[in-house]
């Protein structure tokens, strides 16, 4: 599809965790008994007043800066007033046209080069109660027989954040969000998982002729839970559109939701005009204005980002590994193995494969460094068990290092003779070009040697004699 250029904006919401909620003090936890962390705040109960958290102030200014927006000298929390039943005040308080961070930008690196993501807006606001659709197949309220409503969610603390219309493909928008992701991690704001709805994202989709300068409309696409399916719920949704343009129809705005199973989207709700939410200023909360000492405080301790770290490492691991070190949080295990004399290929391998999402005691990583640069000497079983241990337990580098593999060929000619002279079938395929019978012969070398062979000594054994 040359001619198609598809363009995207994500809105996406993070909920933060703050001891307590944005606006009373109820405990701020995951999951739990349903209804068991309410109050007359969060309840709406009448007179009950809000009081706004500050800590969940400081770190949406502390985000709003690692964004690269501006931070406002006054924001101001408005009522957004819908009916549901997942808000008991029949209002929502958010922020509107005075948000608390604007006009920022994240540079999302690529395999091509950089690209940059603009972000319109990041502001505060409080989290709806979750609904619970009983009955039906799909979880949704089509179909359901009743819903059951959880306020132990209402009024958590929620961080919207609006890109602009800045991202040009599926894959693009995935890398954005697992650096946003990871920004927002290091920063300890939020465990941000998409799995607990700690982190979610909705994408704006339009598909328009290359060259074109204005956007055509877009569609909302809603219901993703992980990063992939987002992707591919784009890219669903960018060949819709493509179809429906090239059969000369017209793409119309609505809200869609993403089938993974069946890889389509479907209408959730057509949108004819803007809703009207009837927004205006909350009267029970004075504005925000963010001392500008606070602000640069914040700013003089925000750490280098996930982005900056991937141009740095690409030079030492080329771009697909970097991005997949930073992005999975297993560049810290890599850095230490670094540091403590390993090269940096051998590192990232280590780091994503034996360890990926473990983290080693720090006494250990001289150890580990000793033993993964003697790896061909000891046996595979010793080498494995070693990572395993190292997360647990202090481990003693001469203890491993002396699990040595055999690796003499005295010892291991006899074995392998017995072994080709009992396969003769696969002998004659491997001479007849099945390279792949190679694998098999080492198999049935380890199998006998109890996994203590030296592969590479058995390999060019193998060769030696199969190539005869
Ligand atoms: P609204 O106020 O109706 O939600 P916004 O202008 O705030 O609309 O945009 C919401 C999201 O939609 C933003 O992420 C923006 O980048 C994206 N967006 C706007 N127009 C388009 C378009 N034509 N194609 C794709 N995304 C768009
Ligand atoms: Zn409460
Ligand atoms: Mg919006």
């Amino acid at each position: 599809m040359p001619e198609w250029e598809p363009v995207i904006g994500l809105e996406i919401h993070v909920q933060l965790k703050t001891r307590t909620k944005m606006f009373c003090r109820c405990e701020n936890v995951f999951g739990g008994e349903p209804n068991t962390r309410t109050c007359p705040v969060c309840l709406a109960h009448p007179g009950a007043l809000p009081v706004p958290n500050e800590r969940a102030v400081d770190w949406t200014i502390k985000l709003g800066l690692a964004l690269g927006c501006d931070i406002a000298n006054r924001a101001v929390f408005h009522r957004k007033n819908y009916f549901y039943p997942d808000n008991p005040k029949g209002y929502q308080i958010s922020q509107y046209d005075e948000p608390l961070c604007t006009d920022g930008a994240m540079i999302v690196p690529g395999s091509d080069g950089d690209s940059e993501v603009g972000i319109i807006r990041a502001h505060l606001e409080e989290d709806a109660a979750k609904t619970i659709h009983v009955g039906g197949a799909t979880g949704r309220i089509v179909g359901a027989a009743h819903s059951n409503i959880d306020f132990n969610r209402g009024g958590t603390p929620l961080v919207e954040i609006v890109t602009q219309p800045d991202i040009r493909s599926a894959e693009e928008a995935k890398r954005f969000l697992q650096l946003l992701r990871q920004t927002i991690v290091e920063l300890g704001i939020s465990d941000a998982e998409m799995e607990k709805g700690t982190l979610r994202a909705d994408a704006n989709v339009s598909v328009r002729k290359r060259g074109e300068t204005g956007f055509r409309t877009r569609t909302e696409l809603k219901n993703m839970n992980s990063f992939n399916h987002i992707a591919r719920g784009i890219d669903a949704e960018i060949r819709r559109q493509i179809e429906v343009w090239e059969s000369g129809g017209e793409v119309v705005q609505q809200t869609l939701d993403y089938e993974v199973k069946s890889d389509t989207v479907t209408v959730r709700r057509r949108k004819e005009e803007a809703d009207d939410y009837r927004y205006f200023p909350e009267p029970d909360l004075v504005p925000i204005e963010p001392p500008r000492d606070l602000v640069e405080r914040v700013r003089a301790d925000l750490l280098e980002l996930p982005g900056e770290r991937i141009h740095e490492l690409t030079g030492e691991v080329g771009f697909e590994s970097a991005l997949e070190l930073v992005a999975t949080g297993n560049e810290r295990t890599a850095r230490s193995l670094v540091e403590h004399g390993l090269d940096w290929p051998t590192a990232a391998n280590v780091a994503m494969n034996q360890l990926a999402g473990q983290e080693p005691l720090a006494e250990n990583f001289p150890a580990l460094v000793a033993i993964i640069k003697q790896r061909d000497r000891i046996t595979r079983e010793a080498y494995h068990a070693s990572f395993a241990s190292s997360v647990v337990t202090a481990i003693d580098s001469d203890e491993v290092l002396a699990q040595t593999a055999i690796a003499d060929t005295s010892e291991l000619e006899p074995l392998v003779d017995r072994i080709l002279a009992a396969n003769t079938a696969q002998v004659e395929s491997y001479r007849g070009g099945k390279q792949g019978v190679l694998g098999y012969f080492v198999g049935q070398v380890m199998k006998e040697t109890q996994g203590k062979a030296d592969p590479k000594v058995v390999n060019d054994l193998l060769r030696k004699k199969l190539d005869a």
